[in-house]
């Protein structure tokens, strides 16, 4: 029997500081096949570039596809990608991995033409092609996680910027005189406004004393405080969270009144953990976007949680491997 080269599947995988996430999807978005593994962050590029490869292989083998039928893979990665190189300029998640070749890399093992991109703009890609079937052309899709992404479509086309690197806006300055970011800069949106900004501050005010349930809610040991427990302390009414979390959110309303400034979108889709806390977080944003942006951008705006919750850069890679080789 001839084998078969329809090229009707696409394979898409999701690179995170904690999981390596895998889809074998059709180019409707339709998922068929799912694989992960844990990063093997500790133990260097080269075992992570194979558990990578690994879970390609495994997500295939449980899709029932071979290289011939898929048109492509796409990569989604946090951190600087160069798209049209293949390269992992630098990742947060990933200590040691500067400038890695890994579309070659992928390319090499399996045969299939391979594209990368930053995993908040292909989210921001795939949130708008099957989350919104198209339907908004001036989109921003927020990600609040450990720290924050943005991607950004205009005028009905995703903005990539002059190098592919746009869309770095959890990186603008918000406070100068703020805390320093991971980047080396301080007072940045992320550094602000994100799930670590939200538990170094809950640590920092336990640090000085303050009366909160959160220290009981991690045993006592406050080392492991994340927005979660800050989350879930200010769901049964502790004030110190629900003051860090009203903080957070003026903040990240700060930010998006600056996005809406520069972009006029008609949308911003809010996606990543944080946003878990729903109307906590986006109503005193919205609040803020209404103070401080121009009123004429802002009031028809709409700022609600994004479609796609979890998949959304594993389906933005499958938009973009449509893209690129449909
Ligand atoms: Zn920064």
């Amino acid at each position: 029997m001839p084998e078969d080269e329809s090229h009707e599947r696409i394979l898409a995988v999701d690179i995170g500081g904690t999981k390596i996430a895998a889809v074998v999807a059709t180019r409707d978005g339709e998922i068929l096949a799912r694989g992960y593994n844990r990063t093997p962050v500790q133990t260097g590029p080269e075992a992570i570039t194979r558990s990578i490869l690994g879970t390609i292989a495994e997500t295939m083998a449980s899709g029932r596809v071979s290289p011939p039928q898929l048109l492509g893979m796409g990569v989604a990665v946090a951190g600087i990608i160069d798209g049209d190189e293949g390269r992992v300029v630098f990742t947060p998640n990933l200590p040691g991995w500067i400038d890695v070749p890994l579309k070659a890399a992928i390319e090499e093992r399996f045969g299939v033409p391979t594209c990368m991109g930053n995993d908040a703009t292909l989210a921001a890609l795939g949130e708008w092609c099957f989350g919104l079937n198209k339907k908004v052309a001036n989109l921003i899709y927020v990600t609040v996680s450990t720290g924050i992404g943005t991607g950004i479509v205009t005028d009905g086309r995703l903005y990539a910027g002059a190098h592919g690197f746009a869309g770095e806006a959890g990186h603008m300055t918000v406070d100068e005189d703020g805390p320093g970011c991971n980047c080396g800069s301080t007072g940045c949106w992320e550094a602000l406004a994100s799930g670590t900004a939200l538990a170094r501050e809950a640590k920092k005010e336990i640090g000085r004393g303050a009366d909160t349930s959160m220290v009981e809610l991690v045993g006592g040991d406050s080392s492991r405080i994340d927005a979660s427990v800050v989350f879930e302390a200010a769901q049964r009414g502790d004030g110190l969270a629900r003051e860090l979390i009203s903080r957070l959110a003026y903040y990240f309303g700060v930010g998006l009144a600056n996005l809406v400034n520069i972009f006029d979108p008609e949308l911003i889709l809010v996606g990543g953990g944080v946003a878990k806390m729903g109307d906590l977080l986006l109503q005193p944003a919205r609040s803020v976007v209404k103070e401080r942006a121009y009123v004429t951008l802002s009031h028809d705006l709409e700022i609600r949680p994004a479609v796609l919750a979890e998949d959304s850069g594993l389906l933005g890679a499958v938009a973009f491997v449509s893209e690129c080789y449909g």
